[in-house]
């Protein structure tokens, strides 16, 4: 059930995980007040394609029942948590928008989201992001080849704790990542360490912490797509794809591979 890559397979994703990394940093750099999401979309389809590269979420149907993603990323504002479906929407000084992005190149995928900032936004919106990101690098820095998936989630959660009441979103996790978009195992982001399969070379895992301001409950829109939080509240969602290596954790979807936050956090990164 779980994909182990070799190095060679490990470096195409690489490649797939740069391009989704340099188009997150298009687009944030575009989330400014006024502009729509569906603009953000169109951004960010052109620069995957023009890597050549394929938007994967574009056509994504997990079910039957459920209406194909119109987009090449979700857009999930305010209280949305994710998988917001990009249009017509403006954004406004003081939002918050989730970016969520995939791509294909060669058959690999690479996964990534961020959270951003529209033009100023209030401080506890701002720590939100903080600490989402910061837990999602934790997480990173926490992990050990020959420890074990668990591992990670309880570094998220256990910072989280220290920071103050936030929710933890339950019911959508981290996964596996490859050839598929979503692989086995599930990578929750919570729970108790030294559970799971093994952290060894070759897993590819995306980690995607989401975190709200207020309780960690949500709720499913008539759209099919978009989750927002129970209780109104706003919410962030970080996202790297990465793996282990001898050298230790290589963040593919970064695009200094996660040295700078890495060495912030007294880990070395890999140097791939
Ligand atoms: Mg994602
Ligand atoms: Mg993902």
């Amino acid at each position: 059930m779980i994909q182990l890559k070799t190095e060679a397979e490990v470096e195409l994703m690489r490649a797939a995980g740069l391009v989704v990394g340099r188009t997150l940093e298009r687009v944030r750099d575009a989330a400014v007040p006024g502009v729509t999401t569906a603009e953000l979309d169109e951004l960010a389809e052109s620069e995957i394609r023009a890597a050549g590269a394929i938007p994967s979420f574009k056509g994504y149907q997990p079910h039957p029942s459920i209406p194909p993603f119109p987009g090449s990323i979700c857009a999930s504002v305010n209280d949305e948590i994710v998988h917001g479906i990009p249009g017509s929407r403006r954004l406004d000084e003081g939002d918050i928008v989730s970016i969520d992005c995939g791509a294909i190149l060669e058959g690999w995928h690479g996964d990534a989201a961020v959270t951003v900032g529209v033009g100023e936004v209030a401080p506890e919106h701002a720590e939100l992001l903080r600490v989402c990101e910061e837990a999602l690098w934790r997480a990173f820095a926490a992990a050990r080849l020959g420890g074990r998936v668990t591992d990670l989630g309880h570094a998220i959660e256990s910072y989280v704790a220290t920071q103050g009441e936030y929710g933890i979103v339950e019911e959508y996790t981290g996964h596996g990542i490859g050839t598929e978009m979503h692989q086995m195992p599930h990578v929750p982001n919570y729970g108790r360490p030294g559970r799971g399969p093994r952290l060894e070379p070759g897993l590819v895992l995306a980690v995607e912490p989401m975190l709200n301001l207020g309780t960690r409950h949500t709720r499913q829109l008539d759209d099919g797509w978009t989750v927002v939080t129970a209780d109104g509240a706003w919410s962030a969602h970080f996202e790297h794809t990465f793996t282990l290596t001898a050298s230790g954790p290589w963040v593919l979807t970064a695009v200094d591979g996660g040295a700078a936050r890495l060495a912030a956090l007294g880990a070395t990164a890999a140097t791939g």
